[in-house]
């Protein structure tokens, strides 16, 4: 026998970005009437899988203006809450062997193009005016790029560094914060103001006059009744659009990362989160490079990898995180399964993301041929579009809305995603760019050209 429920809005997920749109539509529009439906604990799927790293460097300037808006509101979080979301900021620290970095300037004036001396170029040994990374303070962290093109001011800064890096870019507005904490926030705000939680899982959904959902929970079905409904739910966002009769165009990519303790002391503990930006061959024997060469499977593993390996030290103690996201190949997740237990998992993974990083940090070589002892091998979706923007907007005409495709940085976009969700959802004021990020980006043939311009997606 199935009961009622009757709300306002339903947002269908409770990940770090359903969460966000109940807060925006409480905070901003006082919605006193939400409903938010999860058959996992809040922030337990991909949200926990995340690396919780943020910055506003981006290859198209729309999604470093969307990613700005987040940070915007994630510092003005921080500063109500005396920082409970933990963020920091020692920036990103990108490295190339590349002599030639006319090209990257190029796009980094782009970027920043918009308020002056946000590029800065550093020449010398001695940096006048750089500011060291060693400081994590978010609240006097400043904004831009420094671009370090000499040998001994970055083996000053960066010791652990390669002594084949020829420049470091400094991204400064970059970070990281914890999801889970600023979450939290969240609904303890959201609570008192009328936000309600259901755990169950969405079956089916039907539109007459209103939505009605099926929930199958522990208890028996639920039939919930809402005027809005908000489609939330990460990597099954194209499952759920298409129970409201609506295509998505997404594709959803498994993403592994690497945690350890490095006893080792590989990595200094100030480092910021570094990236290697080249395409990267691993080091291999003749031997192995033969064995990996005649292995269908593995032949890849032989030629150069796509650039991106990144590394941060992780807390107070010894850990550190890696990850590389060269998988291209498109997969759907089980929803009868947790992600731990995903076939997508690679057991080779922890070697080969080592062997990458040890390029940029060669001490970590030594983990290669003995493997750390406390590690943890996880992973997750990148739920994406082609050209890695998110799709935040009405699905359709008829009070149906979308936020999702949040792909690798949907921890840091979060804020943004959310508030701009409740502004479509409550008619309110958007920026310009927030058209971009609507599901009409596809009927304008003019958009094709700027979110096809480059090949460079920003994916970490
Ligand atoms: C390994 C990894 C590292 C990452 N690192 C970073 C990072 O450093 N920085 C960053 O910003 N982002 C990062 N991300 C990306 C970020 O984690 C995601 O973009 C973000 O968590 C997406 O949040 P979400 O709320 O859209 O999805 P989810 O957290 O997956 O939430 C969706 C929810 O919908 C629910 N749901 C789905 N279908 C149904 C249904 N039918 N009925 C009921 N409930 C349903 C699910 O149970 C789930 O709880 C990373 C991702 C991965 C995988």
């Amino acid at each position: 026998m199935s009961s009622v429920r009757e709300t306002q809005i339903a947002i269908i997920g409770a990940g770090i970005v359903g969460i966000s749109s109940a807060y925006y539509l409480c905070k901003k529009y006082k919605c006193n009437s939400v409903l938010l439906i999860d058959e996992r604990d809040p922030m337990s799927y991909t949200t926990a899988q995340s690396g919780d790293n943020y910055r506003n460097w981006w290859p198209s300037d729309v999604m470093a203006q969307f990613t700005n808006l987040s940070i915007d509101l994630m510092r003005e979080m921080a500063t109500e809450s005396s920082n409970f979301l933990q963020m920091k900021q020692r920036g990103y620290a990108l490295a190339t062997r590349q002599k030639d970095i006319s090209h990257v300037i190029e796009s980094l004036n782009d970027n920043y193009r918009d308020s002056e001396n946000l590029v800065r170029q550093h020449n010398s040994a001695h940096a006048q005016g750089y500011h060291s990374p060693y400081s994590q303070d978010w609240s006097s962290a400043i904004d831009g790029v420094d671009i370090l093109s000499n040998k001994s001011l970055i083996k000053t800064v960066f010791p652990a560094f390669s002594s084949s890096i020829e420049h470091v870019f400094h991204i400064r507005r970059a970070g990281d914060f914890s999801s889970q904490q600023m979450g939290q926030i969240m609904l303890q705000q959201i609570k008192p103001q009328g936000c309600e939680k259901l755990r169950g899982r969405v079956k089916n959904i039907a539109h007459g006059q209103d939505y009605n959902i099926e929930v199958q929970t522990k208890d028996g079905l639920v039939a919930v009744k809402a005027a809005k409904v908000i489609n939330a739910a990460g990597p099954y966002v194209a499952d759920i659009a298409k129970m409201l009769g609506v295509a998505l165009p997404v594709k959803n990519i498994f993403h592994q990362k690497l945690a350890f303790e490095d006893s080792h002391s590989a990595v200094p503990r100030n480092q910021p989160f570094s990236i290697d930006i080249d395409e990267t061959p691993l080091d291999w024997s003749n031997e192995e490079r033969a064995t990996l060469a005649e292995e269908p499977e593995l032949s890849w593993l032989t030629r150069p990898i796509d650039g991106g390996i990144h590394c941060r030290p992780e807390g107070a103690g010894k850990w550190i995180k890696l990850g590389w996201a060269y998988n291209r190949t498109a997969s759907q997740p089980n929803p009868n399964r947790e992600l731990t237990d995903d076939p997508m998992f690679n057991p080779n993974y922890p070697e080969i993301v080592l062997r990458g990083a040890a390029k940029l940090n060669p001490k970590l070589a030594q983990y290669v041929e003995s493997m750390p002892a406390n590690r943890v091998h996880y992973g997750g979706y990148y739920t994406m579009t082609q050209e890695n923007w998110p799709i935040i907007g009405p699905l359709d005409q008829s009070g149906a809305f979308v936020v999702g495709a949040l792909s690798g940085f949907g921890c840091m976009a979060a804020c943004a995603a959310g508030s701009l969700c409740a502004d479509w959802v409550c008619g309110g004021q958007r920026p310009d760019f927030a058209k971009y990020l609507s599901l009409a980006r596809y009927d304008d043939p003019a958009l094709a050209n700027i979110m096809n311009r480059s090949n460079d997606l920003g994916l970490l």
